[in-house]
């Protein structure tokens, strides 16, 4: 990442995961005068006219109607207001799902060369080794024909984390998860006064890790047009040009990269596997090349592509 030192004032890679990131947005937020956090509150309708959005959210069996401006929906995948306002979200889900085994077990001390974030490609079982501070996260993908109770059985778990790294003791497991992986996009990311943002607008699968990357950028890039606008009398159709940027990158750039990934781990044909493993040489031993790659997968030259979209 050193590479990028002229691009970035950060030239290196964070691992900080979702749970933690979210604490410190709460701690920030709840610096901010004019903004009002409510916990355990749950959309069930949105309403809009020419003036105004109303979201009516239920909490604590209240029913309760909040009035505004505009709505960001950063609901997650599975966006109920994506649903109350029939945006499709269009894409495809894989056949396979993905496995996400968390362990406290050292794989440094026995793997030579780890780096912190490791995508193992094999013809058989490809794998992702990530480390976060306490634990190594180890992603695996199922076979179609497994039911869940097959992966999920400690028999499975040990014989997939056992053909990683075969040992004498089985592995003890912090986490794990198994979830279906999908490669979509809202086919619009404005109705009107209501905006798509993150995971609500776009999904994909996580080899990169763009998914909450790619929501950050959305909301940067949102909330600059919706302050222009509100705060500097920009006009009103300046807000349109956030779908226009953020859905192109969703489209070419997040779901095309991730999909790339993953293929790109999973390819069984020898031929194409060396010619693979021979331009990721080829790239990492030529600077030149090696910046524009990690420029590419560090999500910078979206930003700038982005930027050029009128
Ligand atoms: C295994 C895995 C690894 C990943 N790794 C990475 C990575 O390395 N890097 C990366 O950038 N991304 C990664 N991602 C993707 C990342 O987790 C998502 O892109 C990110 O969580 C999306 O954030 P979000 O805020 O848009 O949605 P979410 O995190 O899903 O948050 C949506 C929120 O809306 C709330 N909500 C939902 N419905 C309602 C309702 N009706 N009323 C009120 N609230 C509601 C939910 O409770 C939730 O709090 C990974 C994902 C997975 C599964």
């Amino acid at each position: 990442m050193q590479l990028l030192k002229d691009d970035v004032e950060h030239p290196f890679r964070l691992q900080c995961e979702q749970w933690k990131m979210t604490e410190l947005i709460l701690r920030q937020l709840k610096t901010l005068s004019n903004v009002r956090i409510h916990f355990n509150a749950q959309v069930k309708d949105v309403l809009q006219d020419q003036q105004r959005v109303q979201l009516t959210v239920t909490h604590e069996h209240t029913e309760i109607t909040h009035q505004g401006d505009y709505l960001i929906a950063a609901d997650g995948a599975w966006s109920v207001i994506r649903q109350l306002l029939q945006i499709e979200f269009e894409g495809f889900t894989y056949p396979e799902r993905f496995l996400v085994l968390s362990t406290e077990f050292e794989y440094a001390d026995h793997l030579p060369n780890l780096s912190y974030v490791n995508y193992c490609s094999d013809p058989k079982e490809w794998c992702v080794l990530l480390r976060v501070p306490s634990l190594w996260r180890v992603l695996f993908p199922t076979r179609v024909d497994e039911s869940d109770e097959e992966v999920m059985s400690e028999n499975s778990v040990q014989g997939r984390l056992q053909h990683l790294l075969n040992r004498s003791q089985d592995y003890v497991t912090v986490h794990r998860t198994l979830y279906k992986v999908h490669q979509r996009v809202a086919k619009t990311f404005r109705q009107n006064r209501v905006f798509l943002a993150g995971d609500c607008a776009h999904i994909n699968n996580p080899l990169g890790g763009m998914g909450m990357n790619g929501g950050i950028h959305d909301a940067h890039n949102l909330c600059h047009k919706l302050i222009d606008v509100l705060l500097n009398g920009l006009d009103e159709s300046h807000l349109d040009r956030y779908e226009r940027q953020r859905r192109t990158i969703a489209i070419e750039y997040i779901n095309s990269n991730t999909a790339r990934n993953k293929k790109l781990l999973e390819e069984t044909d020898p031929v194409i596997r060396k010619n693979n493993q021979l331009e990721l040489t080829k790239i990492a031993q030529n600077s030149k090349l090696a910046r524009e790659y990690l420029l590419k997968t560090s999500m910078i030259d979206a930003l700038e592509r982005a930027e050029a979209i009128i």
